[in-house]
């Protein structure tokens, strides 16, 4: 699958099944988030210094402005203030740079072991 096919897959799937899980869609504080980013990061032995969490714009993605993390920072964007940003950022911050099998793979390993979320069935379906 090309790169743009994966990424617009992985959004439909955050927009359309995982926003309706409001535990992982909650808006949380800045020091909560970096408090799971520190816990997540702990536990599955992360060779580098945690990232750290910002507030800010975010960049443009066409009309919708998105999170991003270049690996030590995470810039979560207005709205996107929460735990399933967190793990999708994190699982590009351990080195999944697109959103393909890999990436999806260390994304839904992250909601399993931290959220008790089984993502692998809801994916069939998309
Ligand atoms: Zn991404």
């Amino acid at each position: 699958m090309t790169k743009a096919v994966d990424t617009r897959r992985q959004y439909a799937f955050e927009d359309k099944v995982l926003s309706g899980i409001p535990s992982i869609n909650k808006q949380l504080a800045q020091s909560t988030l970096q408090r799971l980013i520190n816990r997540v990061c702990k536990t599955i032995a992360y060779e580098y210094q945690p990232p750290v969490v910002v507030f800010g714009p975010g960049v443009r993605h066409g009309k919708q402005m998105l999170s991003w993390c270049n690996g030590p920072i995470i810039e979560l964007a207005p709205g996107q203030r929460d735990k399933l940003t967190i793990y999708h950022e994190l699982a590009h911050a351990i080195g999944h740079e697109d959103h393909d099998d890999e990436f999806r793979s260390c994304l839904f390993g992250l909601l399993y072991l931290f959220e008790g979320i089984n993502c692998q069935t809801m994916w069939t379906g998309v």
